[in-house]
């Protein structure tokens, strides 16, 4: 038997991401003998608690599935409930001493009660093989994130710390490295040989949704880029490595991120915006400063673009802008990789040459092609022509995928200490410039395409 402890049963992740993502796991007949156990501060009963879990395996779909069937029936059936002040010393520890092990602990709590949480426990207190789930934000500053690091390691080996992306359990993330290793058409040109410049992009329509509170404190670079953006970048832009495993996989993701930094001409290299008033769909959206739980004058972003330089052999020269905001008109999530011209296009050809494109969508998970042939009518004129596939939607939501590495204890899909580290390292300047008002904080109506002069409308037909 192992056990999945989740602090913070009766908050918005678990509700939202993690149970549903548990009971897809479930569903799939994918984690025999699992317990799963509910801790918070609320005064719930233990049936409150399984309803809680009920409501969220309702939707999961069983195709047939005997196996998924039992496993779903038996942890919402024999799921626990505590009441628990994780942060009250020896209240934690008890428990733990109580659970059938290997015990994961998934802190789905505010980032301070998490550290506070894991501060109050002693090591020998934490029952060996125990794994320690951390979610974003890990730490808000590279001193913070040093911080937590030292008091989680105090507890556990590096190994038995998952520090959740749930980005890179996204199928389509994740299979940046099908796409690039196994397909001897990609890899060769995926250098500063042939790539003029990458982009990133995670651009939301959604606006606050009532977690002004949490985004207040972070905006859109901590919340966005600090994380699933420089790990997408890593997947983009890392050497091949010789197995999946995670040690092979993290070193090289260590080996990208160690070599980035943002240029500290920040007036040029960083932009940062923030909406107000307008509508997104036919839906009112309030100025950000006059939502709820919004200090105005701590002047949060809610868009925030960073062009990123990867400073080894094979990227050198090759800007990777990475964006991302929140109540813009148009969704658009996708790496998009713009390839140079050719260097010598015959002459005779009509028309004028358009870059070569690969578009890699995050959601809808889709992959397009868009390259330069004879188009019809006049042979010697350049056409466009689009190849688009829309790919597999993953059976898994993100959290699926997250708890399974968890459950399993294999920390693929989690950050390395050193890694969250670098992340925060690559930022930090950025974060400070912005604090001391180098870069001007512009304003875009709500559903609109941001600032005008930023060019986020100039893609004709975007994915997600
Ligand atoms: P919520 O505020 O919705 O939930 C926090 C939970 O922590 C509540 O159940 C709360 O219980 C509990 N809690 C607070 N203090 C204590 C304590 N001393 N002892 C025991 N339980 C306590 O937060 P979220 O679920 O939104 O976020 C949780 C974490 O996940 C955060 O780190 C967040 O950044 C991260 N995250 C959240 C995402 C989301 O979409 N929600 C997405 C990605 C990451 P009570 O209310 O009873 O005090």
């Amino acid at each position: 038997m192992r056990t999945l402890l989740i602090l913070g049963a009766s908050g918005d992740l678990t509700g939202r991401l993690l149970l549903p993502g548990l009971g897809k796991l479930l569903a799939q007949g994918r984690t025999p003998g699992l317990q799963l156990v509910g801790a918070g501060s609320d005064d719930w009963t233990g049936q409150q608690w399984r309803d809680r879990v009920a409501g969220a395996f309702q939707d999961c779909t069983l195709q047939g599935n005997d196996e998924g069937a039992r496993q779903l029936r038996l942890v919402q059936e024999g799921t626990a409930y505590h009441v628990l002040d994780v942060t009250a010393e020896g209240a934690l520890a008890k428990l733990l001493a109580d659970l059938e092990g290997p015990v994961a602990v998934f802190f789905a709590l505010p980032p301070a009660v998490s550290q506070k949480a894991c501060e109050v426990l002693q090591p020998s207190e934490v029952p060996e093989g125990t794994r320690l789930v951390l979610e974003k934000p890990f730490g808000t500053s590279l001193e913070s994130a040093k911080n937590l690091n030292r008091t989680l390691l105090r507890l556990v080996p590096e190994e038995n710390i998952h520090r959740v992306d749930h980005f890179l359990g996204k199928a389509t993330v994740f299979n940046i490295l099908g796409l690039r290793f196994a397909n001897r058409l990609f890899e060769p040109v995926f250098n500063n040989l042939h790539v003029a410049k990458v982009e990133i992009f995670y651009d939301e329509s959604l606006a606050l949704e009532g977690r002004a509170r949490y985004y207040d404190h972070a905006g859109a670079l901590r919340d966005m880029i600090q994380s699933h953006l420089l790990q997408i970048m890593a997947l983009t832009a890392l050497n091949g490595p010789a197995t999946l495993r995670e040690r092979d996989l993290r070193d090289h993701i260590g080996s990208v991120l160690r070599a980035s930094s943002v240029d500290p001409d920040y007036a040029r290299s960083t932009r940062r915006a923030r909406y107000t008033a307008g509508e997104i769909n036919g839906r009112q959206i309030p100025d950000y400063t006059s939502e709820s739980g919004i200090d105005p004058s701590r002047g949060t972003e809610t868009l925030a673009e960073i062009e990123v330089s990867i400073n080894n052999e094979r990227w050198a020269g090759v800007p990777f802008v990475l964006r991302s905001g929140k109540a813009l008109g148009r969704p658009q999530k996708e790496a998009i990789i713009t390839f140079k011209p050719v260097n010598h296009l015959p002459t005779g050809f009509r028309g004028e040459q358009e870059p070569t494109r690969l578009r890699i969508g995050f959601g809808p998970e889709t992959l397009r092609l868009e390259i330069e042939v004879n188009g019809p009518g006049d042979i010697f004129t350049l056409d466009r022509a689009v190849m688009e596939a829309e790919l597999y939607s993953a059976d898994l939501l993100p959290y699926g995928e997250v708890l399974e590495g968890v459950l399993t204890g294999g920390p693929l899909l989690s950050v390395r200490g050193d890694i969250a580290e670098d992340c925060w390292r690559i930022v930090e300047p950025v974060l400070q410039a912005w604090a001391e008002n180098k870069v001007p904080l512009e304003e875009y109506p709500a559903g609109s395409y941001g600032p005008p002069e930023w060019d986020t409308s100039r893609d004709e037909r975007p994915l997600g």
